[in-house]
């Protein structure tokens, strides 16, 4: 089954399957990052710069700003969440979440 992915209104939101499915303005725990000097960042996500599929995983570049040390940039590949049957299961913004 294919569930179309796009990026929509410049990168507010990504939408799954038509639907708005995560957008921007949520905060997004990462570890194992080079975005910022903080080891676990807090990055405020702008906007969806790039949206992809990994299996069942939606994925995408964010640019954002860590709200701890104020850095702000591109975060490489982020994981929001998964696909599965035709649902949407977004990834907890309280997870902690490796980038890459
Ligand atoms: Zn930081």
């Amino acid at each position: 089954m294919t569930v179309s992915i796009r990026q929509f209104d410049d990168g507010a939101w990504i939408h799954v399957a038509d639907s708005r499915a995560v957008g921007a303005g949520e905060v997004r725990r990462v570890t194992d990052h080079d975005f910022c000097p903080c080891t676990v960042g807090h990055v405020l996500v702008e906007a969806f710069v790039d949206v992809g599929v990994a299996g069942h995983d939606v994925r995408a570049r964010v640019a954002g700003q860590c709200i701890d040390c104020g850095t702000d940039g591109v975060l490489d590949w982020l994981t929001f969440g998964r696909v599965d049957g035709g649902t949407f299961r977004p990834v907890s913004t309280d997870a902690v979440q490796q980038v890459g």
